[in-house]
């Protein structure tokens, strides 16, 4: 695996800074939209597709620790990665005009790798926020951090939905080339990401959850200054 092109993730406004112990182990599924099709085609012309890597979700397979224990080194509920799996499939389903199949790029939506905890990058990312996107070679990477399932902010179904909304617009950026680093190109990549959200935010989004939309298109627009 190569190193990430291009990286952009969604923070969490209000718990951003809190200590954090972690802790790990793991799980499996496979799920597929604008699936590829009988022969085997040759690599280069090989389907692009949109799956939920449920092996990777190591968190949900934690042992189920003494509830008095820190959410973070508990298991996320058994049945996540479905939750998860069925989310995807339902925002590709009701925005098929954003999210067009097959997709630009192939999008393997996973757990963060495990072994990224140990750096305090990772640590912190998977403390302060809900996931993010990356590029790696030719393949887009969104990562679901345990935060989405368990803790204080755990998401509900319209959430999780507008949560995977975003990171896809994000996926699909970078399937229109826009990989740039630039400080500047980033931000205006996320506030397009988090006007999606309010742009198709559902009832069942909670004030919280809306909360963090407006703090963070505040601070992007702000940083921008234009
Ligand atoms: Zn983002």
């Amino acid at each position: 695996m190569s190193e990430p092109v291009s990286t952009s993730s969604r923070f969490l406004a209000r718990h951003a800074g809190q200590p954090l112990r972690w802790l790990a182990a793991v799980f499996v599924l496979e799920a597929s939209a604008g699936i590829a099709t009988g022969t085997e085609p040759e690599p280069a012309e090989r389907a692009t597709t949109i799956r939920v890597d449920r092996a990777s979700f190591w968190y949900e397979r934690l042992p189920r620790w003494d509830r008095r224990e820190p959410w973070e080194v508990q298991a996320a509920p058994p049945g996540s990665s479905l939750r998860l799996e069925r989310a995807v499939r339902e925002v590709l389903a009701v925005h098929a005009e954003d999210f067009p199949l097959p997709p630009p790029l192939s999008i393997v939506v996973q757990a963060p790798p495990r072994e990224d905890l140990e750096t305090l990058l990772g640590y912190m990312a998977n403390r302060t926020s809900y996931g993010g996107a990356r590029l790696v070679g030719d393949v887009v990477y969104i990562d679901v951090n345990q935060s989405v399932f368990t803790g204080p902010d755990a998401l509900n179904e319209a959430e999780i939905r507008a949560f995977l909304g975003h990171e896809l617009v994000h996926a699909y950026q970078y399937g229109a080339g826009h990989v740039k680093l630039g400080h500047r190109q980033i931000w205006r990549r996320e506030i397009e990401a988090y006007q999606w959200e309010l742009a198709n935010l559902e009832p069942g989004v909670r004030a919280a959850y809306r909360g963090d939309i407006h703090v963070n298109l505040f601070m992007y627009a702000e940083m921008l200054g234009d």
